[in-house]
Order: C-alpha cells, then sequence, then structure tokens
C-alpha cells in the first residue's frame, strides 16, 4: 500500500510499504478515506522531536472503514465508518479511568525511552515517533488501530467525512484548551496562534460562554479565518501584543491565555528569534517558548493559561516569577480525544459547529509532500490540508 513516510529532516516521500495486519485481539484495521496534516506534523518534519526514523510512516489524524477487527473488538464490524483518536488508549488502566486517555499507561510500548526524558510517559500516539510508541500512523491507504474497542467513533449517519475527521485531534484539541480556561459567561479569552487549533478554540471559547475572544499570529489570512470564527485578531508583527491586549482589556488582562503555537514560534525581533534558534540548535533548550511567555505575561492576576502547542523538552526563560507572583494557573496536556468525541459529534450534528470551515486543500495521498510544503511555508494561504489515499 502506499503511505506518507518520513524520510529525513524536512523530507517526507509517498512510498510502498507492508499493508497493517491484526496483532492483537483489540486491533482494528482501517482503509483510510480521509486524513489530514497537523501542526505536530511539522515538528517532527523539522526535526524538532527525537525517536523519528527514516521509513516511519506519518499522520495522526485519520478516519476510514472498518475492514478487519481482532476476536475483542465486540463494538466494530468490517464496513463500520469510523473516526480514530490520535492517542492510542487501552480504556482500562488508572488514567483511562480518569478519562485521561493521553496519557494511557498502557499503550506506549517504548515507555521505558520516554520516562528516561520525561519522568514518566505518556500515551502511545499514531505516526508520532518511537518516543510515542512507533506506531505506523493514518497518512496511508490502511491503518493497524490498537485498542480498537475503546478509541474509534462510529459515524452512523450520512455527514461527511470533512465534518467529522478533525473529531480526530484538532477539534476536541481546540475544545480542550478553552475547557482548560473555567471560561465564566463574558469573560475575555486570547488565543495565540491563529492555526486550525487556535481557531477552534476560539469556536471553543465562545461555546463555552466567552465574551471575547482575540486571536494572535501573523498571517493576516490565518486571522480571517479566526475572524469567521468570530475573533478579534491581533497582528503580532504590527501592534505590541501586551499593549494592545492591555487596552483591550480595561488594563487588567485576559481572564485566560491559550497557547496554541508550541515548540516552534516565531518571534518578530530578530535577535530574539536568533537567540533562541542558536540555544536550540546546540541543544541549550530544545523548544522556541515565544507565545507561552507572552501569554504567561498577559494574563490577568489570578487567571488561567492553557497550553495546547506542543513542546518536547526543555525551555528557557520560563518567566516563572510572573506565574508565581501573580497566582496564575497553568494547565496543559495532549488532547484527552476519547473523552470529547461523542459530545463534540453530538455538537456537529445539531449544527452548532461545522468543523469543515478551516480546510483550505484537499489532495490527493501521493500529494504529500507538496502538501506539506505548502503548510509548512504557508504558501497559497495553505490552512488545513486534506488528504484522500
Ligand atoms: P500551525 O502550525 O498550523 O499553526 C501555528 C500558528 O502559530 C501559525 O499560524 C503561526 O503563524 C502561529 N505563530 C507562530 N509564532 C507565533 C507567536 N509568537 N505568536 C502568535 N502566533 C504564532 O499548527 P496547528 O495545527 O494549528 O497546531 C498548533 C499547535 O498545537 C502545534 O504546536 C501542534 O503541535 C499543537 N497541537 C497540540 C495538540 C494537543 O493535543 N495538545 C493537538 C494538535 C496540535
Ligand atoms: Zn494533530
Ligand atoms: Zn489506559
Amino acid at each position: 500500500m502506499k503511505a506518507n513516510c518520513y524520510m529525513g529532516r524536512n523530507t517526507v516521500e509517498v512510498l510502498d510499504v507492508p499493508e497493517p495486519r491484526i496483532l492483537n485481539a483489540h486491533d482494528a484495521v482501517v482503509r483510510v478515506t480521509s486524513t489530514a496534516i497537523c501542526g505536530s506534523d511539522l515538528h517532527l518534519v523539522d526535526g524538532y522531536v527525537p525517536a523519528v526514523k527514516k521509513g516511519d510512516v506519518l499522520g495522526h489524524e485519520f478516519m476510514g472503514e472498518v475492514v478487519e477487527v481482532g476476536p475483542e473488538v465486540a463494538n466494530l464490524r468490517p464496513g463500520d465508518r469510523v473516526v480514530v483518536p490520535f492517542p492510542i488508549a487501552c480504556g482500562r488502566c488508572f488514567a483511562c479511568a480518569e478519562g485521561l486517555y493521553s496519557i494511557c499507561e498502557n499503550s506506549n510500548p517504548n515507555a521505558g525511552l520516554a520516562e528516561k526524558l520525561m519522568g514518566h510517559a505518556p500515551a502511545g500516539v499514531f505516526g508520532y515517533s518511537h518516543l510515542l510508541g512507533g506506531f505506523a500512523g493514518g497518512q496511508a491507504e490502511y491503518a493497524r488501530v490498537p485498542f480498537a474497542d475503546v478509541g474509534p467513533i462510529k459515524i452512523e449517519d450520512d455527514l461527511p467525512d470533512e465534518k467529522v475527521l478533525f473529531l480526530s485531534d484538532i477539534l476536541p484539541t481546540g475544545y480542550m484548551a478553552a475547557e482548560m480556561c473555567d471560561i465564566q459567561p463574558g469573560q475575555t479569552i486570547a488565543v495565540w496562534g491563529a492555526g486550525p487549533v487556535g481557531q477552534f478554540a476560539v469556536a471553543a471559547a465562545y461555546m463555552l460562554g466567552a465574551g471575547k475572544v482575540i486571536c494572535i499570529d501573523r498571517f493576516p489570512y490565518r486571522l480571517q479565518y479566526a475572524r469567521r470564527a468570530g475573533a478579534y485578531t491581533l497582528n503580532y508583527e504590527d501592534v505590541d501584543v501586551l499593549d494592545a491586549l492591555r487596552d483591550m482589556t480595561g488594563g487588567r488582562g485576559p481572564d485566560a491565555c491559550i497557547d496554541a503555537v508550541g515548540m516552534e514560534a516565531h518571534h518578530p525581533t530578530p535577535a530574539m528569534y536568533g537567540y533562541d534558534r542558536v540555544k536550540q540548535a546546540v541543544r541549550m533548550e530544545t523548544d522556541r517558548p515565544y507565545a507561552l511567555r507572552e501569554a504567561i505575561l498577559a494574563c490577568r492576576n489570578g487567571g488561567v493559561v492553557a497550553v495546547v502547542g506542543t513542546y518536547g523538552g526543555l525551555l528557557d526563560k520560563f518567566p516563572m516569577g510572573s506565574l508565581m507572583n501573580r497566582s496564575l494557573t497553568l494547565r496543559t496536556g495532549q488532547c484527552h480525544v476519547q473523552r470529547y468525541l461523542r459530545p463534540l459529534l453530538d455538537r456537529i450534528r445539531a449544527g452548532e459547529i461545522d468543523p469543515s470551515f478551516v480546510i483550505s486543500h484537499r489532495l490527493p495521498l501521493s500529494a504529500a509532500p507538496h502538501a506539506f510544503e505548502l503548510f509548512k511555508n504557508k504558501r497559497d494561504d495553505c490552512n488545513k490540508v486534506v488528504l484522500t489515499p
């Protein structure tokens, strides 16, 4: 079968690879009908995630048709249409019982490797390095889905792929970011990053009662998407973000701040950008935390900073003094997608949100290298790419 494979820094190639098979009684094999490229894939391809190997099949946002199930998968049958959540979770461990699926204790066969870096291991994730289990991803014609009796949600009506595909990751992730803000009616929320995750965080913040959501980025076309979701927008190349947010909130600061940017943040000041890029290159820090630094400094006293942008390791110049002295709460996590599938599918069905608004490009899987280039370099107003095998 064809699959999009990591072939080295900044290089992906669609190659012929062996078809997946059922390896465990809880597995299913899914014929992928739609798959997407995520900002998280860029961190891999840009070389910021350790333990990705040449030939690894990428992709963690996918859906399709079940073609085969293991003997323990009683809830699915061949022919069922499913969306597959990106974290792999057993549904039975301590973490899963708490609804914390992205830190499942049973799904990462390389937990020992992750423990060395992080203290404890997170869950396995499709197509996301050997640190997170070394599972083949979903940018492929077929994918093996472990714990298929727990994760995938069946789509039983005729909702098109485009409306439900993003249940696999970015819609729940944006929603979880807003949920972590404990929004009280009418509050002001600021979102760094007007990528697809930031756009869904904007939409979700309004769903959860925000009065005003302000989104920050530098690409006008992406800020336009955020405005379509209802946001006020700031271009950080035109304004001083901290000053502007103070002005928009009567001097107090947003009630909660969301980081939907992560480790590859950009900074408009060449000196600052250069400083962190050099430290990153020599591994004195692994991540460039501009958006996070700014989100902390901007947040009002006693507010919440919710981080869904992905970080890999160590930060420099982290404003701990600001966080501590001003009684801020820092909340974060890879999304516990499984717990949001049903409620968000209900919202899609009810017409409260049509997640397909983020799609800018629809391409065949064979065009994955071109699609990565467009998405990474923000060319052709690329916002979100859906690939069809
Ligand atoms: P994306 O790359 O499309 O968007 C990121 C946006 O951030 C870009 O538009 C970029 O211009 C903007 N940006 C860069 N530096 C900035 C700064 N200093 N201030 C404001 N904006 C800045 O990515 P995406 O798909 O929207 O994902 C966003 C982040 O969320 C990534 O780090 C991704 O890995 C992460 N993510 C996390 C989860 C999770 O479960 N926690 C799930 C999906 C994605
Ligand atoms: Zn993703
Ligand atoms: Zn578990």
